[in-house]
């Protein structure tokens, strides 16, 4: 997908514009309520074109040199992985030398740029901005934070001048397959484990989305691509160890894909970057599998993999149907099984119940547990049917859809699962009234 970053000196504006952009989208389209969002990361569309926003500053800065690296740090973020950089000024401040440098910087990627001056309030409309022709723009749009015109002028052109992709998937139809984690989890090592095997039947095909690298497996039996963007390969030189700089990588990868294999460090445990990968991926409604690597490493008595798997259901919240499986990269241990597992994660994804067997199985659970009556009224589910969308989505057709609450979907989601087998894939449930 297409991703615009927003890119600028602290304060100029930029949280202001991104939280525009994504309240457009949650109000409008995205109905997974309860679900986290990353501050710094989110969808948005303009005029029916999907697009993934960056807030490349999420970060407070301090000192001088922290202010530097900051600014650098989202210098690379944005030439790295933007489709479309939006370069923020603020009028009230003029153009600074920080302005007049970052520009420099993001001139040189080569990308659609886009210099905005930011009016934050429009009462002051009469200041001039005309001084930042002097960074050699032909054009600049102006904002008004306050009351939110000049958006659209800006959108127009950036979906606009959105690269066009004739680009056609070589593995369409297979199963796509992310592995995503921290850096030194082991991504490198499960990957070359997994392909070196046989050199001859692999086939890396580079390119095929902007950055992202496909690899074809075919290997026991199991076809399916593995999906991988340039930037985990080849480590950057720049603030690698960053969690928001390592999760922004992997949100590319994990859109593209149908399953998110998620390394997690045996030797370090369950930790928030972890959950922001996982966070995404559920976002996403993408199949998801759990490999806790370099087991090798770790000292084990009976109940480890089981302590192990409890901590992180622990913190992984509500969604805790989903296979965690203890590996080694580096010995090859039970690397296979993982592979087998994403598979069957993969076909319960796709998996379409039948309308007949799915009112069959259903109706009677809510007959014998209906939903609590509120005041004095009471729900009746009717029917059911499973949505044909990529990932199991499910409506049930009632009188009081309102009065269905968050419990009973959490009810209704896991009799689901218990009757049909969905583990490792996140499942959307709707009430409607028929
Ligand atoms: P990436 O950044 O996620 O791609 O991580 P790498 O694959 O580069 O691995 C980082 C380091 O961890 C390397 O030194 C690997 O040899 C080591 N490593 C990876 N997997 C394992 C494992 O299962 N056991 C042990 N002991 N070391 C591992």
């Amino acid at each position: 997908s297409n991703i615009v970053a927003i890119v600028g000196r602290p304060n100029v504006g930029k949280s202001t514009l991104f939280n525009r952009l994504l309240e457009r989208r949650e109000a409008i389209v995205d109905s997974t309520a309860g679900v986290t969002r990353d501050r710094h990361y989110g969808k948005s569309d303009w005029n029916g074109v999907d697009f993934t926003v960056i807030d490349t500053g999420g970060y407070d800065v301090g000192t001088d040199d922290v202010f530097e690296m900051e600014i650098r740090k989202q210098v690379q973020l944005a030439v790295d992985e933007a489709t479309s950089i939006i370069f923020m000024v603020n009028v009230e401040e003029g153009l600074t030398d920080t302005d007049q440098e970052i520009y420099e910087l993001l001139r040189k990627a080569n990308k659609p740029l886009y210099l905005v001056v930011n009016k934050v309030d429009s009462s002051k409309e009469e200041l001039p901005a005309t001084e930042f022709y002097q960074l050699g723009v032909e054009k600049y749009y102006t904002l008004s934070s306050a009351t939110g015109s000049g958006t659209g002028e800006l959108l127009d052109d950036v979906v606009k001048d959105f690269p066009t992709t004739d680009y056609k998937d070589p593995f369409e139809g297979l199963p796509k397959i992310t592995i995503a984690g921290r850096p030194n989890v082991g991504k490198s090592t499960l990957t070359n484990a997994l392909l070196d095997v046989e050199r001859n039947i692999v086939t890396d095909i580079a390119g095929t989305t902007r950055d992202s690298i496909q690899t074809l497996y075919n290997k026991f039996g199991h076809e399916f691509v593995l999906v991988d963007t340039a930037g985990m390969r080849r480590k950057s030189k720049v603030n690698e160890d960053l969690e928001f700089y390592s999760v922004m990588r992997s949100i590319r990868s994990i859109e593209f894909s149908d399953v998110v294999i998620i390394m997690v460090d045996a030797t370090l445990g369950w930790e928030s970057q972890d959950m922001n990968i996982f966070g995404l991926a559920q976002k996403n409604r993408k199949g998801i599998v759990i490999l806790v690597n370099k087991w090798d490493l770790v000292e084990k008595d009976t109940n480890s993999t089981r302590d192990f798997e409890a901590a992180i259901k622990n913190k992984i919240g509500q969604f805790t149907d989903i296979p965690i499986l203890f590996v080694s990269a580096l010995t090859k241990q039970r690397i296979l099984k993982a592979v087998e597992v994403a598979m069957e994660v993969y076909n319960d994804r796709a998996k379409k119940i039948k309308t007949s067997r799915l009112n069959e199985v259903m109706l009677p659970v809510f007959e014998a547990l209906p939903p609590p009556a509120i005041k004095g009224k009471y729900v009746k589910i009717k029917y059911c049917v499973q949505l044909p969308t990529p990932s199991p989505q499910f409506v049930f057709f009632c009188n009081l859809p309102q009065y269905v609450k968050e419990p009973y979907k959490r009810f209704t989601e896991n009799q689901l699962r218990k009757h049909f087998g969905f583990t490792g894939v996140p499942i959307e449930v709707y009430f409607r009234q028929k």
